[in-house]
């Protein structure tokens, strides 16, 4: 599986916890859903592809203000819950800093 694919995947899974915890919907809401297509948009347009670290790592500041600031609400309330739902995922990545 490429980066971006897999970056997707838990991507969608960090939103989809997050939503369900906060927004105790059975599907994501609304507004949740939106930044998912933004994120999984601004994913899909990585400057740097395949070769990309994980967006937190990044050097290149893609996402709007606005968006900058759910992605990471998203990340600090899923990002340590990940690993109870996935904890196949590799996680390294995100917890090497
Ligand atoms: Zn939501």
């Amino acid at each position: 599986m490429g980066r971006i694919a897999q970056e997707k995947r838990i991507m969608m899974c960090m939103i989809k916890v997050y939503c369900a915890k906060n927004h105790h919907q059975k599907q994501l809401c609304g507004e949740c859903q939106e930044l998912q297509d933004y994120a999984l948009k601004r994913l899909e347009h990585c400057r740097y592809g395949e070769r990309k670290s994980f967006c937190n790592q990044c050097p290149t500041h893609c996402y709007q203000k606005l968006r900058k600031e759910q992605i990471k609400r998203v990340m600090r309330f899923s990002g340590p819950r990940m690993i109870f739902y996935h904890p196949v995922i590799a996680f390294r990545h995100f917890f090497s800093k």
